[in-house]
């Protein structure tokens, strides 16, 4: 419990109490004065939730845009750029969520990606799951396995990343953001089909726990990939456990992409993931 956990700046959102009780310096990003937002997007959509964001990831995501425009990650202070990210541990997380869960019941580990802090990570979801009654969601690209994190996760919302998302020498150009290497080593390490199986393996053997496949997409042109190069590869899912969801941080980068993508669902049987957070609250941190 006294492992360092890296989190990404205000990573436990949002928040009205320090861990010690004492009011938290900042107003809740949502605008509310009280904690919790709602989980925005795939199957848990519209649950109202606490947030802790971890910071570090091993993927460097951009997609291309209709405009010819490039879209990164919607979290690049977790992924991308971690320099302001916070030293806290396990006993600093409990508390603080112990002190700002009221009627909350659901937790969302985002990042960045999870799972590369998953041993210093899984003693205190265990705890916040045995201890407080909390139903514990993770939000991962798929890239990794951990045993004891898995065996502390409910709800697994399973992201694998389509080689659109690769950020080619190109894309960084277009971005202005430059990185130390080419997309070549992102590509290598997106894809983990035996660890992704064993999540699924492990939510098909425990009936409370459940997944979703969740894929970036702009549409059409996008599913034979996730076909092949994922759902072909992997068994034991459902149709109603595939969601698409638009490439976009933004209402003006999704006004390109939602279209498309509710076609494709329809088309394929599978679901439509909305970004509620963008909807409600724009492109902004801490919500
Ligand atoms: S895997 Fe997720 S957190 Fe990591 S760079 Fe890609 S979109 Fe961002």
């Amino acid at each position: 419990m006294n492992s360092t956990i890296m989190l990404a700046p205000n990573g436990i959102f949002p928040i009205t109490k320090m861990a010690n009780g004492e009011p938290y310096p900042m107003q809740p990003a949502t605008g509310f004065d009280f904690a919790g937002t709602i989980q925005g997007e795939g199957k848990l959509a519209g649950i109202p939730a606490l947030f802790i964001r971890t910071a570090g990831c091993n993927l460097r995501c951009m997609w291309w845009l209709p405009d010819g425009s490039v879209s990164r990650c919607d979290t690049p202070y977790a992924s991308f750029d971690t320099s302001g990210a916070v030293k806290s541990n396990g006993y600093e997380v409990f508390e603080t969520i112990r002190q700002n869960i009221g009627p909350i019941r659901h937790i969302i580990i985002t990042g960045g990606e999870p799972f590369i802090q998953a041993g210093n990570l899984a003693p205190v979801l265990h705890r916040l799951r045995e201890e407080l009654g909390l139903h514990i969601s993770v939000e991962t690209n798929g890239t990794a396995f951990h045993k004891p994190l898995v065996e502390a996760i409910d709800f697994f919302s399973l992201s694998p990343k389509l080689s659109t998302s690769v950020p080619t020498k190109n894309k960084q150009t277009i971005s202005n953001y430059q990185l130390h290497e080419d997309g070549a080593k992102y590509n290598r390490k997106r894809i983990n089909i035996p660890a992704i199986q064993q999540i699924i393996d492990h939510c098909n053997a425990n009936a409370d726990k459940d997944f979703q496949l969740k894929f970036v997409v702009k549409g059409e042109e996008d599913i034979a990939e996730l076909q092949t190069e994922f759902l072909q590869k992997l068994s034991g899912w459902k149709p109603s456990d595939v969601v698409l969801m638009p490439v976009g941080g933004t209402n003006k980068e999704l006004e390109q992409t939602r279209m498309p993508v509710v076609n494709a669902a329809i088309r394929h049987g599978w679901r439509y993931s909305p970004r509620l957070h963008v909807a409600l609250f724009g492109a902004k941190s801490g919500v």
